[in-house]
């Protein structure tokens, strides 16, 4: 189908005093970060195009956007991924560049290659640098030459069964094996000896020819109770690269975080310097620019090692946003337009505590999607607390996408405000008509192990276990 455009009668925000870095923006997105980019370009006088698919007519990026493109039918191979309608878009309207969001094409190099030979700026880093930490087993020999460390593994690809027991025997058990091309916590296989091996490195590799197109996998070390420790980066054409601090991401299902916050309750001042540095240095060594997030796990006795990097803005970036006071989305539209980082090293301080949960539309216990219509809806307010969502009154939740609907924030000057504040707007969240996650946030509020911050990635795995 084409491209429709319809455009709005109501002039968007008015320009600041500083000429903005673009005219015009599209958002190749949906939900709640379609909606976090569309505010961004508000406060800096952008306009904006929303895309959406047949399922998200009524969709608040839709309605917040100065201009609107129908791309496709509900899935999202035939819209939010489809390079072709997402391009002409842009092209009818306008558009000087695209932010991706996160998920869809937002790290997709070919479709970076698309944008640039379509004279279109794409808010992110080169297809080239994409495609070198894209794939996980070369982004692991890029840091390996930049000397970060890494977890023990195979030197690259592994092949064959044969050639996976060798490796596994060497590194040692548990392993882990991971599709190069994963994501989304998909592809991976926890082995614990020789005789699960080779049935479980099969199933990792069709699960990740199915998922990703692509079965190249590689092994690990298997590390029993790590913590999750990731460091925001930002760069500009310059070769200017700062961190603005980590994030702590253990509370996790299944591989997938649930609940992050900055800073972490482990770190001390000294490893901290350490773990941001080696992330300026990965990134340095790739030339990197625009917004990324450098994923580390790092083990009881306080050795850390690099997992992968992450070269778009991150569903959790709020975190870091509140203890920083910086504009993650802002800056990144800043440095596209070719600007310089607004700010030094010295300048990011982290201040107070922020914690974030993810709301999904699923059972709070069972995790089974529940899609459907919202019936009555009751954001939280107050001191210290942030929603970003896209939800609205009799919103209909489409089953084809995501089902994180909403990321509530709390800021607090320490960590014990930061989780009363969230306990507070759990407290007074209203979502009815769906199931939602939130419930089992509250409890995870009140439990002595996340209150006293002891916890490692396999913490939550547990407490469900205990719940049952
Ligand atoms: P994805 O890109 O799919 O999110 P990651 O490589 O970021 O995959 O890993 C996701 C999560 O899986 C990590 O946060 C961690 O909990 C777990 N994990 C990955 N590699 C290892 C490992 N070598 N040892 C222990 N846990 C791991």
């Amino acid at each position: 189908m084409g491209a429709a455009i319809r455009r709005k009668a109501t002039p968007t925000a008015t320009a600041p005093a500083d000429a903005p870095p673009f005219k015009k923006i599209l958002i190749a997105n949906r939900g709640e970060i379609a909606l976090r980019v569309i505010l961004a370009c508000k406060e800096m006088g952008i306009q904006t195009v929303a895309v959406y698919s047949e399922a998200d007519r009524n969709a608040l990026h839709v309605r917040f956007a100065d201009e609107e493109v129908c791309i496709g039918p509900p899935p999202s191979s035939k819209s939010y991924l489809n390079i072709p309608q997402v391009i002409a878009a842009a092209e009818v309207t306008g558009a000087e560049a695209i932010h991706p969001g996160y998920g869809f094409l937002s790290e997709n190099a070919h479709f970076v290659e698309v944008c640039q030979a379509c004279g279109i700026t794409f808010i992110g880093p080169s297809g080239e640098i994409i495609r070198k930490m894209g794939n996980k087993a070369q982004a692991k020999a890029t840091m390996l030459e930049a000397g970060v460390p890494l977890m023990p593994g195979s030197d690259g690809l592994v092949e064959t069964v044969e050639e996976a027991l060798v490796v596994a025997e060497q590194i040692g058990y548990p392993v882990i094996v991971k599709a190069s091309a994963g994501g989304g916590g998909r592809g991976m296989r926890i082995v614990n000896n020789p005789e699960e091996l080779p049935d479980l490195y099969n199933t990792a590799r069709s699960e990740a020819k199915n998922a990703f197109g692509d079965d190249g996998v590689y092994m690990e070390k298997y590390l029993l109770e790590p913590r999750h420790i990731e460091v925001q980066i930002m760069g500009d054409l310059f070769g200017n690269v700062v961190h603005l601090g980590e994030r702590e991401c253990s509370i996790q299902r299944r591989h997938q975080k649930l609940i992050e916050e900055s800073p972490s309750a482990v770190l001390d001042p000294a490893l901290r310097q350490r773990i941001c540095d080696t992330a300026v240095r990965a990134a340095k060594a790739v030339g990197y620019y625009n917004a990324g997030t450098i994923e580390f796990l790092l083990d009881k006795r306080g050795d850390f090692f690099f997992m992968e990097m992450n070269t778009r803005v991150q569903v959790e970036h709020p975190v870091t946003e509140l203890v920083t006071g910086i504009d993650i989305v802002k800056e990144q539209i800043r440095i596209a337009a070719g600007q310089k980082l607004s700010f030094r090293q010295e300048d990011v301080v982290q201040k107070g505590h922020a914690i974030e949960c993810r709301i999904n539309a699923e059972d709070p216990f069972k995790f089974t999607p529940c899609p459907g219509r919202i019936t009555a809806l009751h954001f939280p307010g107050g001191p210290g607390i942030r929603v970003d969502t896209a939800m609205h009154q009799d919103a209909v939740i489409p089953p084809h996408y995501d089902s994180m609907v909403a990321k509530l924030i709390a800021f607090g000057a320490n960590r014990t405000e930061a989780i009363a504040r969230m306990r507070r707007a759990l407290d007074t969240l209203v979502i009815e008509g769906i199931k939602t996650t939130a419930p089992l946030h509250r409890r995870i509020m009140d439990q002595p192990d996340f209150i006293a911050g002891t916890f490692s990635t396999k913490w939550l795995e547990g407490y469900l276990e205990e719940l049952k």
